[in-house]
């Protein structure tokens, strides 16, 4: 099924689960016991990340496609504009089209850690519209069946963004160019989700936004992760993850409670789906599925 498919009226909220090609055997290993696992939660679809160079690239199509190919499920595969001139680009979707899998999370990628700005491949793309809109092209001249396209959008706005109406104008020009849905960043406070929701809207953005969602692992990791992405963490869960410390343990049951807190107010609230950043970990969302009891 393409993702679109997903959100006609009616029809009840999407779980998805998003995961990364691990960048060494061992986590492989680790992954592929997994998979399984968060199958056995029956989400609507996986979809799986792509790095931002290397082995781990290779990685994103040979999971995604065992996903698909060995257990049925639907999935997608992330692609960025990093390090991709035009003709590459059509090469990965060939291949993309080849494995059966049918939805793709089209975004621009980071710049390389340490740049501020992003700078364009050779003959490749500065702008996640860009690619999309490569996407679209590529169906028309190949006279194939057009993807389903995830596009990220970002509640507490893109980190380079001025401002929330130039990012939304963003993305407003990357749903334009052909995405079907907007999946967006993690975020702690449900209020930036539905300001942004309504921003989006009386900009004339009518595709559906799920809200992405990560629970937390440990205190360290969240706080790397939302320095590098700029979401804000409330101060009520700042100051209990103080308290958790480095037990990474307690931390990642605070994290969980959050995330059951989130998940349910969203869900009341009438969203179209859930997307969760499970971080290659299937203890967390088990317990999480079991919560929300769909
Ligand atoms: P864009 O939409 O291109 O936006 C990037 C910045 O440029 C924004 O500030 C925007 O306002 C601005 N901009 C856009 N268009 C224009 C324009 N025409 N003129 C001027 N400014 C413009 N990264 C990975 O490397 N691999 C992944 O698999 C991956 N998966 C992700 C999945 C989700 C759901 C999300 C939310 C993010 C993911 N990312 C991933 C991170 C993403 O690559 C970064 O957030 C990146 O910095 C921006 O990507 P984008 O597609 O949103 O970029």
């Amino acid at each position: 099924m393409r993702f679109q498919e997903y959100f006609n009226d009616g029809v009840k909220p999407t779980i998805s689960f998003e995961i990364f090609p691990p960048k060494t055997e061992q986590g492989m290993e680790n992954l592929l016991q997994i998979i399984p696992e968060l199958i056995a939660l029956h989400p609507d679809y996986i979809t799986v990340t792509y790095g931002a160079m290397g082995s781990t690239r290779e990685r994103t199509l040979e999971i995604a496609s065992l996903i698909k190919n060995r257990y049925g499920m639907e999935t997608a595969c992330h692609l960025t504009c990093v390090g991709a001139s035009r003709t590459e680009l059509d090469e990965i979707l060939s291949r993309i089209v080849d494995s059966g899998i049918r939805n793709i999370v089209a975004l621009r990628g980071d710049p390389p850690r340490g740049d501020e700005t992003f700078i364009p491949p050779p003959d490749g793309y500065s702008y996640g519209s860009q690619l999309v809109e490569h996407i679209r092209t590529f169906e028309r001249e190949k006279d194939q069946e057009s993807f389903g396209i995830a596009v990220a959008g970002y509640p507490e706005k893109h980190i380079e963004a001025p401002s929330m109406e130039i990012d939304i104008a963003n993305l407003k020009r990357k749903v334009e160019a052909g995405g079907d849905l907007i999946i967006t960043q993690l975020f702690f406070d449900n209020n930036f989700f539905f300001d942004f929701v309504e921003r989006a809207r009386s900009a004339g953005i009518i595709a559906p936004i799920i809200p992405g969602l990560m629970p937390i692992l440990s205190a360290k990791q969240i706080k790397r992760i939302t320095s590098m992405c700029g979401a804000n963490i409330p101060l009520k869960l700042q100051s209990e993850l103080d308290k958790a410390g480095n037990d990474d343990e307690k931390a990642s049951e605070i994290g969980i409670q959050q995330c059951i807190r989130q998940t349910k107010d969203l869900l009341a609230r009438g969203v179209p789906g859930i997307h969760f950043y499970v971080l290659n970990k299937s203890n967390q969302m088990q317990r999480i599925m079991e919560a929300i009891s769909r």
